[in-house]
């Protein structure tokens, strides 16, 4: 997927518009926040501008991810200005606008609206946003198809069969939309011993591949795993912005989604 578009703006000129990598899953807890962060910070380690938008509005974890929590955005010409992060990546988030453990109880409209106000932020000098999608197939992901037809879905499942199937129904809606389905990335492949770091397979593996074929999408590689990811997840430190193993997956990744 190429990562810039050109648009004509107000003056005639033309104006980079950032590309829209939506990431979806089928169920939730697969880790889709954690590879939506990850794949932001390693485009940005490759060179290319990233944004991410969290649009889990019910569920908003990528404050927490980047941390960037208790930062407010500002508005500026009655749009979102997003938030910085540490890691070259400008994020917007509800967790940004709401206070800790508040609960967000919207019907469909409010939260499409949500939605439409992170993207419509000031996101111009992104070439590409990443917009980390609740799981399943509801409002949020119709508004997204509707209004801000992504230029491509990365869908993220575990090996579990169960998590599988969901995973191609939402590949599915994508592809009804009409966006394409840039790949599946297979997360909690394997199991990193904390140890002896050698990787096993409890789960078993490959299913993710599998069921890639089955639906005549890439296969966009695998994450295990590891402890590691999910203590640098709660510190707000991205293992894709370190070095090793997780961190050279990402960056794959992301060489992959930005071809
Ligand atoms: P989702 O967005 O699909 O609901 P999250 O990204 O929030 O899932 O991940 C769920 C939990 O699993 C989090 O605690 C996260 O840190 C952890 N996690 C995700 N991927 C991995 C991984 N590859 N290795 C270890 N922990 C992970």
């Amino acid at each position: 997927v190429a990562l810039m578009a050109d648009k004509p703006d107000g003056a005639g000129a033309v104006k980079a518009a950032p590309r829209i990598i939506a990431v979806g899953s089928g169920k939730g807890g697969v880790g889709k926040s954690t590879v939506s962060a990850n794949l932001a910070v390693a485009l940005s380690r490759a060179g290319c501008k990233a944004g991410l938008v969290d649009a889990d509005i019910y569920g908003p974890s990528q404050a927490r991810l980047l941390g960037t929590e208790g930062q407010r955005p500002v508005a500026h010409d009655n749009r979102l200005v997003p938030v910085a992060s540490r890691w070259g990546v400008p994020v917007l988030s509800m967790a940004h606008l709401s206070d800790p453990g508040q609960a967000i109880a919207w019907r469909g409209p409010m939260a499409s609206g949500a939605l439409t106000q992170l993207l419509e932020g000031h996101w111009d000098d992104a070439e590409v946003l990443v917009v980390d999608l609740p799981p399943g197939t509801g409002d949020i992901q119709l508004t997204m198809l509707q209004k801000f037809k992504p230029a491509g879905a990365v869908i993220v499942s575990t090996p579990q069969d169960l998590a599988l199937i969901d995973a191609a129904r939402a590949a599915e809606l994508f592809e009804k939309g009409g966006v394409p389905v840039i790949g599946m990335v297979e997360n909690m492949a394997g199991y990193v011993c904390p140890h002896c770091g050698e990787t096993s397979d409890p789960f078993g593996s490959g299913g993710a591949e599998a069921c890639a074929q089955t639906m005549g999408a890439d296969f966009l590689g695998r994450i295990p795993l590891d402890i590691a990811i999910r203590r640098e997840s709660d510190a707000g430190t991205p293992t894709a912005a370190g070095e090793g193993p997780q961190a050279d997956a990402f960056a794959a990744l992301a060489r992959k989604v930005a071809d």
